[in-house]
Order: structure tokens, then sequence, then C-alpha cells
């Protein structure tokens, strides 16, 4: 079943944090303008001695806790938005959180109209599972090598020379799967300067998912690495960074900030440092950071991830503590 849509940022824009206090009856006291303060309603506050801790902010639309039993509950995080709210109220993950929000929205109000992008994300048929497996891939072909792969990590990735029949014939194959692991694609990239220089089936939408994700969603890791391409995704992989998926282009999605903020915390974004690639790491900056914590990693300009080698990789991302997963909610 497809995962019904949630639109983060339009209900962030209409549920604010005065009206998620007052449905679960919390009561502050007034500190400032628009601050309050109080006792920490959150079911995961175990310490009894801070009766202060906890102060909202109607200007920001935020809200924090300062009591080292919550602070250490929520992995270091002090405070949050209305969707972190709800989730630690009700127990549940960010996504959850969203769609109780919206479902309480759309009972409560008559539904607006919506854009004509929304309604074409909404109503956009779903990536279907594959029927069918490619075999013979030649895992070893000249042309994984050159761009820097070692055969345990074309082997891993499923990626190799394709010399069967179809649309494929002649490429390096790559196969695609959705966040629940099944298989919905092969990309076929050219191995000369023919073009185009990536064939993927026709009714395919990229748009929909991360290259990379079901498998990034293993690690248990509540941060994100975000790259273009496949390229940069099997470099990344082969330096350790496991938690990494591909926009499969430079533009990121509505959909694809959804299973952003449906999985992870954190973002930190490793885009190509190119033009196109510094646009889409500004742009998408500012789609997620309000949904989730955004870092940005700073290539030398011209240069992409798949060029550079482990050690750089791992040099660019020591800075970022972004290795230890983190418990579940
Ligand atoms: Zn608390």
């Amino acid at each position: 079943m497809p995962a019904e849509w949630v639109d983060f940022k339009s209900i962030k824009g209409k549920v604010s944090m005065e009206t998620v206090l007052s449905h679960y009856d919390v009561r502050l006291r007034r500190v400032g303008a628009n601050e309050f303060r109080g006792k920490c309603p959150l079911p995961i506050h175990s310490s009894t001695s801070s009766n202060d801790s906890f102060s909202v902010s109607f200007t920001r639309n935020a809200w924090s806790c300062q009591s080292a039993s919550c602070i250490a509950a929520r992995s270091g995080r002090v405070g949050g938005n209305v969707f972190d709210f709800v989730a630690e109220m009700e127990r549940c993950s960010i996504r959850e959180a969203a769609l109780h929000l919206q479902h309480s929205l759309t009972e409560n109000q008559t539904p607006r109209a919506t854009s004509r992008n929304e309604e074409s994300v909404a109503h956009a048929p779903e990536n279907r599972p594959l029927s069918f497996t490619l075999h013979n891939i030649d895992h070893q072909h000249p042309y994984v090598a050159s761009r820097g792969l070692s055969e345990q990590t074309a082997r891993y990735f499923g990626v190799g020379y394709y010399d069967g029949n179809g649309f494929l014939r002649g490429r390096v194959v790559i196969p695609i799967h959705n966040e629940q692991g099944e298989l919905v694609a092969y990309s076929g990239r050219a191995i000369a300067q023919t073009k185009p220089k990536y064939r993927l089936p026709a009714g395919f939408r990229k748009s929909h998912l991360l290259f990379n994700l079901h498998r990034a969603l293993q690690e248990g890791n509540r941060t994100l690495i975000l790259v273009e391409g496949f390229f940069d995704t099997f470099k990344l992989h082969e330096a350790g960074h496991h938690n990494v998926a591909a926009l499969m282009g430079s533009k990121l999605s509505d959909r694809q900030a959804d299973l952003i903020a449906t999985y992870f915390d954190r973002v930190i974004l490793m885009l190509d440092a190119d033009p196109a690639g510094k646009a889409a790491t500004s742009a998408a900056a500012t789609a997620l950071s309000s949904i989730l914590a955004v870092q940005i990693v700073e290539l030398t300009s011209g240069t992409q991830p798949d060029q550079l080698a482990s050690e750089e990789i791992n040099q660019l991302l020591a800075g970022f503590a972004h290795d230890v997963p983190t418990p579940d909610r």
C-alpha cells in the first residue's frame, strides 16, 4: 500500500504550539510577551526535581525542555517544533505525528483547494516492484574499475555491465529499490560518450524515492548523508559511510523531503560543488531546515563526491558527528 502523503510544510504553517498545548491540556505561565514556562508534560521526562524546565515560544512556534532527563532521552536534543512535541507525547515517529496533525486538521476544517503541484504528487502512481531481475551482470567490467569502484562494492550494489537484450544492453546497470527494499527499476549508465548518459524505464518516477534509502535505513542511524548520484553513493559507502542516499539528480522533490523527514532527524547535504549543485544545496537546505536539522559539507568548487578518494571523503565528514546511531524514540 502506498504511504500516505504528508505535507509537513503546510501542517507546520497551520498548527501552532498554542493549539497543540491546548489539545494536550498543558497549562503554562506567561513569562514574556509570547514566552511561556512550566512543568514538562512529556512522558520521557523522568526528573521529579525540575518543575520549571519546559518553555515554549509562540513567536518561534517552538518548545524546549532544559531537564537533563529529557535531553538524555532525546539523545542530546533540547527542543523542537510541533511535530517533535506530538511525536514525544504520542511516542510515535515524526511522520506519524505529522499524519496525526494532518488528520485532525482535515476533520476540523473544510479541505482547501490543492495546488496543481500537490495534486500531481498525490495522484501520481507509485513505482511498481519489477517482476524480473537481470542476470549475467559483469561486476568486473573495466568501466566499473575506471570509476574507482572495487569489485566488492559493485557486487554489493549489484552494479555491472549488462550484455543481454533490451534497452539496457551494453550499459552498466544499477538496480534501484524503494524504501522497503523492493527492486523497482534499473538505471543504465552509458560506458562511452553515448547519449543519454543514463537510461531509465519509461514511467519511472525518480522523484518518488531516494537511491539506497533501504540500505541507509538498515544502519539505524538518525542522520542521512544526501548526495546527488549513484556513484557518489558508491564512493561514500566505500569510505565507510553507509547512511547515504542519492537524489538521482540535483533537485529535491517534495516526496523526497517527506521521505527524509520520515526516517531521519538530521541530514548532511553533500551535493556537487558545481553551479547546479550549489543552487540545489541551498534549495534543499531551505526546504528541509523547517523539518529537521541540516548540515552542509563544503566541497572544493567544481568537485563532486564521486571524484574523491576515501581519505578525502573522511576528512570532509570528520567534523560531522553522524556515525553515532541514536536509540529509537
Ligand atoms: Zn522534560
